[in-house]
């Protein structure tokens, strides 16, 4: 687009073309040096500039890396789905009797024996034994394991 400039020298009229806004030229009558102004009344303004956006991708990169490993650990606790209108959900527990082992005194008959009575005879669904294996702490041996899986309502 063509706009007009007045010559800061010799104050003539002179038609540019502000397509090459910034750019320097010479004034055809007193040969000084002018710069092409900027469209004085622009419709369009200027886009921003094109490297603000590609300078700050690097820096997205490092959570993107991080947030999966983040949200794989919350899968692996999903929140107990609350039971609705007073009906219950059917749940499972897994006892195992290597968790009921304190200070070398074996609790696994007093604590599911505890669960049960906790969760009332009437919502105990199923009581399944449960074979495992698991490396003992200090030995790092695998020990052979039992437990029992209870299925309820609650
Ligand atoms: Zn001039």
């Amino acid at each position: 687009m063509e706009v007009a400039v007045i010559c800061s020298n010799c104050q003539n009229e002179l038609v540019v073309d502000s397509s090459n806004a910034g750019e320097p030229f010479e004034c055809p009558h007193c040969k000084a040096q002018l710069v092409i102004p900027q469209q004085e009344n622009p419709s369009v303004p200027p886009p921003p500039p094109a490297s603000e956006g590609t300078t700050e991708e690097p820096h997205y990169s490092v959570p993107l890396t991080q947030k999966p490993v983040e949200s794989l650990i919350q899968k692996a606790l999903p929140p107990l789905e609350m039971a609705k209108d007073g009906e219950k959900t059917i749940r499972i527990k897994t006892i195992r009797r290597s968790e009921c082992v304190e200070v070398g005194k074996d609790l696994f008959d007093q604590k599911v024996t505890a669960f049960l009575q906790q969760i009332g005879e009437k919502n105990i669904v199923g009581v399944h034994t449960v074979n495992y294996t698991h490396q003992d702490m200090a030995s790092k041996a695998l020990l052979a394991d039992y437990g029992v899986l209870v299925v309820y309502k609650g």
